[in-house]
C-alpha cells in the first residue's frame, strides 16, 4: 500500500494524483498542533483551513478514495506530522511514502529528513500549482545583482502568452501602474463584497477545547470565507463581473467604510490551492476580452500583474533566499511591537482601522498591509521578527512563502533591497491622498510637531535621518535627502525631537 500525504495548503482537486482511483493508495490528512502552534494564528485562519481540509477529505472519500483524516481531538493524534506518519506507516503496512513538494521551507526540511529515516522508498511530486518552478526565478536572475520584478513578470507574460501579441504586449505597453492610483471619490459606493455564511461552531468548539491559542475574532454562525471549490469559483466569478471593471483604478485606495473595495479576496482560495493561478488569470482575461468596452486594459493588466507577476515572483524569491532570508534585518531594528497590534486601541485612525479590520476579518488589502501597518512598523524601527510573526498569524492567506517575502522584503526592506529597490514609506500626506482616515483622526495630518501632530510625519524624517548612511546613496531616494538637507536646522531638530518623544511612548500613540 502506498501512503500519500496531503498538507493543509494542498487542496488541489485537479492534481494528477486524483485523476484515477487506486485501491492500493491510502491518502492522509491531519489537523495537528504542530501547525496550529508554530505561530499564534487568527482564529478564522485555523477554522478556515480545517473547514476546507475536512470538505476536501470528504470529497476524496466520496469519489471512492481511501483516506485517513486525523481530527485535532482524535485519540491517536500525536499532534506531530512525522509521528502521526510513523504510526500510520506501521499500522497499514505501507511500502512507499509519497508527498507533494511543500511550499514552506520548514515543512520541506522536515519531510526530507523524515524520508531519510524511513526504510521504505519515498517519492516526491510537484504540487502542480504554480506557474514557475521553485528555482526558476533563481535561474532567471542568475549572475544579476538585482531581482527586478518587472523583468520576471514580462518573461511570465511571454511564457504563458497572456495579454500578448506575438512577443509584444497586446497594447504595446507592459505596465499601467501609473493609471491605477486613484482615491475613492466621496460619493462612490463600491459593490457589496460577496461573503459566505458558514456555521463553523463545531470546528471552533474543538479548537477551543484543545486550548489552541489564537488571535482575532470570529462569528461562528457566519464564517465569510470560501471553504470549497464551488465557493472559490463563485468568488472568482463575482470578482470578474463586479470588481474587475474598477480593480486597477482603486487598487491603492483605502476607505473607512469599505474593507475590500474592488479587491478579489481570492488569496485564501489561491493559497490553499482550491483555485489555480492559471485558471484565475484565464477567467479574468476571457471576461475582459468579451467586455472591452466596459473594462479597460489597465484593470486587467493590473490584476494579471499581481498573480503571474508578484505572486510567482515572491515564491521564487523565497526559494532563492531561504533560509537566510528569515534572519535579515538590514536596519538592525529592535523595537518591540506595540500592544495595540493585538487590540487596535490606538489614536492613529489609519492604524486603528487597518489593525481592527485585520483582527475582525483576518484580512486587510495590500495597501493597508504595506502603507499603513507595514509603513508604521518600518518608520518606528520594529524588529522584523516581531513584524513577521504578527503578519504570519493574522491574515487568512498568510503562509510563510508569501508572507515573509512581502513583510520582511517588500514592506520592511529588511533584505536591504532584494525585493524592492527602495523602502516603502510615506507620511500623512500619502495616507491622506489615498484614504479618508485622516479626516476623523485624533491627530492632525498637517502637523509635524507639537500637540496632536501626526506621528507618521515626524517618524518619516526620523527614519531617513537615522538611516542616512544606509540610504543616502540610493538613487531612488535622493529627493528625500535633498529635502532633509535643505530643512532649516531648528526645524529638523524639532521634527527629530518629536519623533523621539513618540518612539519613547509608542504604546500610547
Ligand atoms: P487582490 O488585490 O485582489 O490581488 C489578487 C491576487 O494577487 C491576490 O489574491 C494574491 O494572490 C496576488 N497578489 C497581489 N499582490 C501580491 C503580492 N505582493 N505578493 C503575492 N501575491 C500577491 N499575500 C498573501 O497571499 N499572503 C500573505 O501572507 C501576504 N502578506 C503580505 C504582507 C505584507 C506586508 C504585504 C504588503 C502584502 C502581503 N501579501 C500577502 C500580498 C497581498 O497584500 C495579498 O495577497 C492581498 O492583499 C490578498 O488580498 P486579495 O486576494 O483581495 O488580493
Ligand atoms: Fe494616520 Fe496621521 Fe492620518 Fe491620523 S493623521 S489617520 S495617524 S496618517
Amino acid at each position: 500500500m502506498v501512503l500519500r500525504l496531503i498538507l493543509g495548503d494542498q487542496l488541489n482537486y485537479n492534481h494528477s494524483w486524483f485523476r484515477e482511483k487506486d485501491d492500493n493508495i491510502l491518502y492522509v490528512m491531519m489537523e495537528i498542533k504542530q501547525e496550529t502552534d508554530y505561530v499564534k494564528h487568527h482564529i478564522q485562519k485555523v477554522v478556515g483551513f480545517f473547514a476546507a481540509m475536512r470538505i476536501f477529505a470528504q470529497v476524496l472519500q466520496n469519489q471512492g478514495n481511501k483516506i485517513i483524516y486525523i481530527n485535532l481531538d482524535d485519540e491517536q493524534n500525536t499532534q506531530s506530522l512525522t509521528q502521526n506518519l510513523q504510526w500510520i506507516i506501521r499500522e497499514n503496512e505501507i511500502t512507499q511514502f509519497e508527498y507533494q513538494l511543500p511550499d514552506e521551507y520548514r515543512l520541506d526540511e522536515q519531510l526530507k529528513f523524515f524520508s531519510n529515516t524511513l526504510n521504505i522508498p519515498t517519492k516526491v511530486y510537484d504540487s502542480e500549482h504554480f506557474l514557475s518552478k521553485r528555482n526558476e526565478l533563481a535561474e532567471f536572475f542568475k549572475g544579476k545583482k538585482t531581482f527586478l520584478m518587472e523583468n520576471f513578470y514580462r518573461m511570465m507574460r511571454k511564457k504563458y502568452d497572456i495579454l500578448m501579441e506575438g512577443n509584444e504586449p497586446i497594447t504595446g505597453q507592459w505596465n499601467y501602474d501609473a493609471e491605477n492610483r486613484k482615491k475613492l471619490p466621496k460619493e462612490h459606493r463600491p459593490v457589496e463584497p460577496l461573503v459566505f455564511n458558514h456555521d463553523v461552531s463545531d470546528i471552533l468548539e474543538v479548537i477551543q477545547k484543545q486550548n489552541i491559542e489564537t488571535i482575532g475574532s470570529i462569528n461562528p454562525k457566519a464564517f465569510v470565507w470560501p471553504i470549497n471549490r464551488e465557493e472559490s469559483l463563485q468568488l472568482l466569478d463575482f470578482f470578474v463581473k463586479e470588481c474587475l471593471p474598477l480593480f486597477g483604478t482603486y487598487e491603492d485606495a483605502m476607505a473607512t467604510q469599505y474593507w475590500s473595495i474592488y479587491h478579489s479576496r481570492l488569496s485564501f482560495s489561491l493559497n490553499t490551492k482550491l483555485l489555480s493561478p492559471l485558471e484565475v488569470v484565464k477567467r479574468a482575461v476571457a471576461h475582459w476580452q468579451n467586455n472591452q468596452t466596459q473594462i479597460s486594459i489597465a484593470q486587467i493588466e493590473g490584476f494579471v500583474r499581481q498573480i503571474i507577476g508578484w505572486r510567482e515572483y515572491m515564491r521564487g524569491i523565497y526559494w532563492a533566499k531561504m533560509p537566510d532570508f528569515q534572519h535579515l534585518n538590514f536596519f538592525e531594528h529592535r523595537q518591540k511591537l506595540p500592544g495595540f497590534f493585538w487590540n487596535s486601541q490606538t489614536k492613529m485612525n489609519c492604524m486603528k482601522h487597518s489593525i481592527g479590520q485585520s483582527l475582525n476579518l483576518a484580512y486587510a488589502h495590500h495597501i493597508q498591509r504595506l502603507m499603513i501597518i507595514g509603513n508604521f512598523c518600518l518608520l518606528s524601527g520594529i524588529n522584523p521578527d516581531e513584524v513577521d510573526e504578527w503578519y504570519l498569524g493574522v491574515y487568512i492567506d498568510a503562509i510563510e512563502w508569501v508572507e515573509i517575502t512581502n513583510t520582511r522584503g517588500m514592506s520592511q526592506y529588511a533584505d536591504g533591497g532584494i525585493v524592492g529597490s527602495k523602502p516603502y514609506v510615506g507620511s500623512a500626506n500619502y495616507i491622506d491622498k489615498m484614504s479618508d482616515y485622516c479626516s476623523s483622526c485624533f491627530y492632525d495630518k498637517s502637523k509635524k510637531v507639537g500637540h496632536k501632530a501626526c506621528p507618521f510625519n515626524s517618524l518619516y524624517w526620523h527614519f531617513f535621518e537615522r538611516n542616512r548612511e544606509k540610504l543616502e546613496r540610493n538613487p531612488r531616494i535622493g529627493m528625500a535627502y535633498v529635502t532633509l538637507n535643505k530643512m532649516p536646522d531648528q526645524q529638523r531638530k524639532e521634527i527629530l525631537n518629536q519623533a523621539e518623544i513618540y518612539l519613547n511612548k509608542i504604546e500610547e500613540l
